[in-house]
């Protein structure tokens, strides 16, 4: 890529975040890069998924007609960002950008747009071949892919394409697990804990004892399961009447999945049953337990031709392309359920939602790379994918 070009995408990045977009928040971004997509003979939508989800703006989706006859090709970042994300200026020292420290950079997924801009910008500028490009802009990826989640189908032809929300810039996410999310509520008595103990229930014993029993972490190579909140208790003289208890269980085998929330629902059944045998109160203690499917699982099998194309194109740069298992879900997952074939790209993001993230803007320059010969490839050999 040319020094230029280089320059340009590095200040785009710094531009972009520069924009406050943390979740629910990316409206003032969206109504700039809607701006940007048009200015660049895109047709653009802002689908209803912000009225939905209570954000200030639904998910942006740019149609760029392209010149070529090819299937449509789905490209995919997230606009929001995770928090402290308020007030972000990029440093960039030794070719590495960085936030200063107070803040995230945001690379994650700004790397992402920045990326995509300037793709566009040399597919236009140097009237290179291309397909139809449908860029699909999400919103509220961080807060449990709700954009995604709500993301009018209707507005997308696109049957395969390409996520950049990962970090390997030589690494294709191919296969993510299942989710499930769970809460308890372990409802006691509330009693006053000096004077008469014996009158109440205590909601955080029961909740405890039903965690003791379950085992959390990295259950196997393909199972995981943590308890990320808990709450309950008003005072140190109140037995607590209530202790509320929320996690998730990922798995790549759904049958794993089930198995291990089934297990973590009856131990919370099963405490609370044994201590009402022996309880005089009527209804009390008592459980209510929502269970959620999170996000189904993606697996797409190496010889599929989004990871065949990724493939080729990095082969044709002199670069290495890995199927990845990550442990993580993302909008890709959606739309794999969906039906829409979509691999994540890495955009050489590091440390990503915490204040030492960073992001090299020569493993920016290599996405780029990677992303043009992909669409280059994609324009000509229209028979691989159909
Ligand atoms: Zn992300």
């Amino acid at each position: 890529m040319i020094d230029g070009n280089r320059k340009r995408l590095g200040e785009t990045f710094k531009q972009l975040v520069g924009i406050d977009s943390i979740s629910k928040e990316e409206g003032n971004l969206c109504s700039k890069l809607k701006i940007i997509f048009e200015s660049m003979g895109a047709e653009t939508i802002v689908d209803d998924a912000g009225k939905n989800i209570g954000g200030s703006t639904g998910n942006l989706i740019a149609r760029f007609k392209g010149n070529v006859k090819a299937p449509p090709l789905l490209l995919n970042a997230h606009m929001d960002t995770v928090e402290p994300g308020k007030g972000i200026t990029a440093i960039l020292e030794d070719g590495i950008f960085t936030s200063k420290g107070d803040t995230i950079l945001g690379a994650d997924d700004k790397s992402a747009i920045a990326i995509l801009l300037e793709t566009l910008q040399v597919l236009n500028e140097n009237d290179l071949p291309y397909g139809p490009i449908e860029l699909v802009l999400t919103v509220c990826e961080e807060i449990g892919l709700l954009g995604a989640k709500h993301l009018n189908l209707d507005l997308i032809t696109a049957k395969y394409g390409y996520a950049l929300d990962a970090t390997d810039t030589e690494g294709i996410v191919t296969r993510a697990p299942s989710a499930n999310r769970f809460e308890f509520k372990v409802h006691g008595k509330d009693a006053h804990a000096g004077a008469a103990p014996e009158k109440g229930i205590n909601a955080i014993l029961l909740a405890s004892k039903a965690i003791a029993q379950l085992e959390l972490g990295r259950i196997d190579h393909e199972t995981t399961c943590n308890i990320g909140v808990i709450e309950g208790g008003k005072a140190i003289n109140i037995v607590p009447n209530l202790a509320t208890v929320k996690g998730e269980v990922r798995s790549h085998d759904p049958d794993k999945l089930n198995k291990i929330t089934d297990k973590i629902v009856s131990s919370f059944n099963e405490v609370v049953k044994n201590y009402r045998t022996k309880s005089t109160e009527n209804n009390l203690p008592h459980l209510e337990s929502k269970i959620e499917k999170d996000f189904s699982r993606t697996h797409i099998p190496d010889d599929h031709p989004v990871v065949k194309l990724a493939g080729k194109a990095a082969k044709n740069l002199g670069r290495e392309m890995v199927a990845k298992t990550t442990g993580g879900g993302a909008d890709a997952n959606i739309f794999f359920e969906n039906g829409i074939v979509v691999g994540v790209l890495g955009t050489g993001m590091r440390d990503m939602h915490t204040v030492r993230e960073s992001v090299a803007l020569g493993d920016m320059v290599q996405s780029t790379e990677l992303l043009l010969e992909i669409i280059r490839l994609h324009s000509l050999e229209q028979g691989l994918i159909d």
